[in-house]
């Protein structure tokens, strides 16, 4: 069997002899084509030219995955601990049994769920690894699912996969674009996992939020107002984003700073003098 792999995107399309023609994902504006056309891989091609996984604890009971090389969009992905087993977040495009030798080291994996389509690689593979562990998929996102599979569990507004970790669906990047709130995160002060959804600044220290990456599209003022409320009545301290950026406390501070002063300059409220 093999599952295609967009090497854009890093997403699992189902088994077919010979690779999609296309990748709607990449198709659509929030992505690209890169300049040389669409390519494919697969999982096995991949280990054969030396990609692996690695594990590293980022605090107590939460750990970050990454693939070298990059595979896809190239993003972390996070193993959360919970009392009824662990949830991954964002599953990398590629599984082997190196990788998943080393996700099972930490426990079982009892659910898996991502920010957006984009983030979700190859997520039905590794709940197949998994005694086909349900994978939560937005259902307003529903339409990009590339590899339809019984273990789908559509969800909107909140969701408990697991005890203690919730899925809020914010919108935005995507109609289903969320993040996951741990609430042990943190030692009890809370973790937000943000996806595209919010998107972490370099500087650690300020958050943004698009209609389109990597092509910069912003979002509306209304867009950005239904974030502020959707994430306003949670607890919460520490935000991982997809890549290696880490806002340590204060996140809520953040965002708000963050979001009113994007809305500032959405409405032209302040400028830069010509
Ligand atoms: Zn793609
Ligand atoms: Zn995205």
């Amino acid at each position: 069997m093999t599952f295609w792999i967009c090497q854009a995107c890093g997403l699992e399309h189902p088994d077919t002899l010979k690779p999609p023609g296309e990748c709607v994902i990449c198709l659509d504006e929030r992505q690209y084509v890169p300049p040389a056309g669409q390519a494919w891989t697969n999982s096995p091609r991949l280990q054969n030219r030396g990609t692996t996984a690695g594990l590293v604890e980022a605090e107590p009971g939460l750990h970050r995955m990454t693939v070298t090389p990059d595979v896809g969009i190239g993003h972390h992905s996070f193993l959360v601990e919970t009392s009824a087993g662990n949830l991954l977040w964002e599953p990398p495009g590629f599984i082997s049994e190196q990788a998943v030798a080393l996700v099972r080291e930490r426990g079982a994996v009892a659910a898996i769920a991502g920010s957006h389509p984009h983030l979700m690689g190859a997520m039905i593979s590794w709940s197949h690894a998994f005694d086909k562990a349900p994978v939560y998929v937005a259902e307003a996102d529903r339409y990009w699912t590339r590899r339809p599979d019984p273990v789908i569990t559509h969800w909107s507004g909140r969701e408990s996969p697991l005890p203690g970790v919730t899925l809020v669906q914010c919108g935005g990047h995507f109609p289903g674009s969320s993040v996951l709130l741990w609430a042990h995160g943190a030692a009890g002060k809370g973790v937000l996992l943000t996806g595209d959804t919010l998107f972490i600044g370099p500087g650690n220290d300020t958050v943004s939020v698009m209609r389109s990456y990597p092509n910069k599209l912003p979002l509306p003022e209304a867009a950005v107002r239904a974030i502020l409320d959707r994430l306003h009545p949670l607890t919460y301290d520490r935000m991982y984003g997809s890549f290696e950026h880490v806002i340590d406390h204060d996140s809520p501070a953040v965002v708000a700073r963050s979001l009113e002063r994007y809305i500032s300059w959405l409405r032209g409220d302040v400028h830069d003098d010509y």
